[in-house]
């Protein structure tokens, strides 16, 4: 059987090329370089064959997105949303939605994920963003914020408050009522496409609508988990493309008269490099074992790869930095990149503040 992801490195090593500083800069991607992949279905690769996607095991879509992550965050940022657009609408939808997206997301149209609101971050549970029916449509109105890809989606899957609990719904962005305005000049993951988009009144049919009335939480929890596990691979790219640069450097930079990499307390960076490196494949590797196995520890098992690869790679980053001194001290750097884009991936997908607290909940119901 041929191998899903075949051929796919090399693709993306063609279409990102040395550009990924210059798409930084300019903060944006060309429309080839994300449409390319999508058609090929590689930045939703986990759809299964049965609705036109790849099928690729989560363990083999995560090795994959670490290696996108190590040339591009801002790419592995979109390819991030579109596999969690597809893996809302694939847990969250019926056999009639799989049937009408999942063929799209895999055959190319690109595809955001806005939960957030300026009142609602880290607490989602206070969303004002409402999809109300009316006769055979729905009506949607609200604003949401940073919606990473939002600015080359073609739909957005919208999270909102449905009658008494929550739904998601397929919002072509083309619709009236629709308006994209990115988010100005992020920090990181620059080319990512981050914008805010308002919703006023966005009638659309009721079967956009995906997992009406259930509980708000319940479905946010849900569409995060690829999304966590996903960034959680991308910060091992991240990781990656830091220890190859440092030791690199380490080897073929001298200082009093050796290379900087026989100085101790630089081979002290570049082993603490390694580690991280290391504790993060792992923690991403068993959390993807969870997924293709189907495990109920999956759930969990993903927070923890997510904490412990976005901590890993904002210290990771930190250290090569500092082994590389000046020489990282330019702006579109792979390293100077990387330091501000991994500082992010503690921020997004649930900071590391509530993934603790939800590794503390589930610690505590454990000892129970
Ligand atoms: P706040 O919730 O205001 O938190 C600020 C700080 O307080 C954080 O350190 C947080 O951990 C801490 N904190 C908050 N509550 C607690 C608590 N109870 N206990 C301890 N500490 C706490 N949203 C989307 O919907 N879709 C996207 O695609 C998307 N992409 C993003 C991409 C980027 C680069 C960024 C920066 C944001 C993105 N977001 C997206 C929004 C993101 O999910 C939120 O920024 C995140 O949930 C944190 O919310 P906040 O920024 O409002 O911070």
């Amino acid at each position: 059987m041929p191998e899903p992801l075949a051929g796919a490195r090399e693709l993306v090593d063609d279409l990102v090329g040395d550009r990924a500083a210059e798409w930084d800069r300019s903060g944006e991607i060309p429309d080839e370089v994300l449409r390319t992949p999508a058609a090929r279905g590689l930045l939703c690769a986990g759809v299964p064959a049965d609705f036109g996607g790849l099928g690729a095991t989560s363990a083999a879509n995560g090795e994959f997105t670490a290696y996108v992550g190590s040339r591009c965050s801002s790419l592995r940022s979109v390819m991030t949303s579109q596999g969690m657009a597809a893996w809302a609408i694939q847990r969250l939808g019926g056999p009639r939605q799989h049937a009408m997206y999942l063929p799209k997301l895999a055959g190319g149209q690109l595809a955001a994920v806005a939960f957030s609101e300026a009142e609602a971050g880290s607490d989602l549970s206070a969303m004002t963003t409402t999809i109300e029916p009316d006769g055979d449509a729905v009506v949607v109105r609200g604003r949401k914020v940073w919606t990473t890809a939002a600015h080359y989606a073609d739909v957005i899957v919208v999270v909102g408050r449905y009658g008494s609990g929550a739904a998601a719904v397929v919002v072509p962005v083309s619709a009236p009522g629709v308006t994209v305005r990115r988010v100005p000049l992020p920090s990181g993951c620059r080319a990512a496409g981050h914008a805010d988009v308002h919703l006023d009144e966005v009638r659309l049919p009721a079967d956009a609508v995906l997992g009406g009335g259930q509980p708000l939480m319940l479905l946010v929890t849900t569409a995060l988990a690829y999304g966590r596990l996903s960034v959680a691979w991308g910060c091992v790219g991240i990781l990656r493309a830091c220890l190859d640069a440092a030791r690199r450097h380490a080897r073929d930079r001298r200082q009093f008269g050796e290379p900087l990499a026989r100085h101790q307390l630089v081979a002290r960076h570049l082993a603490n490099l390694l580690t991280a490196e290391q504790i993060a494949t792992r923690v991403c590797e068993h959390a993807s074992r969870g997924w293709d196995s189907g495990s109920p520890d999956m759930v969990i098992a993903t927070v923890l790869a997510k904490q412990v690869s976005a901590v890993q790679a904002a210290q990771g980053a930190a250290t090569a930095v500092q082994v590389l001194g000046s020489a990282a001290a330019h702006e579109g750097h792979v390293v100077e990149r990387a330091y501000r884009d991994a500082k992010l991936m503690e921020l997004i997908e649930g900071s590391t503040e509530i993934c603790q607290l939800i590794l503390a909940d589930h610690a505590v119901s454990m000892a129970a």
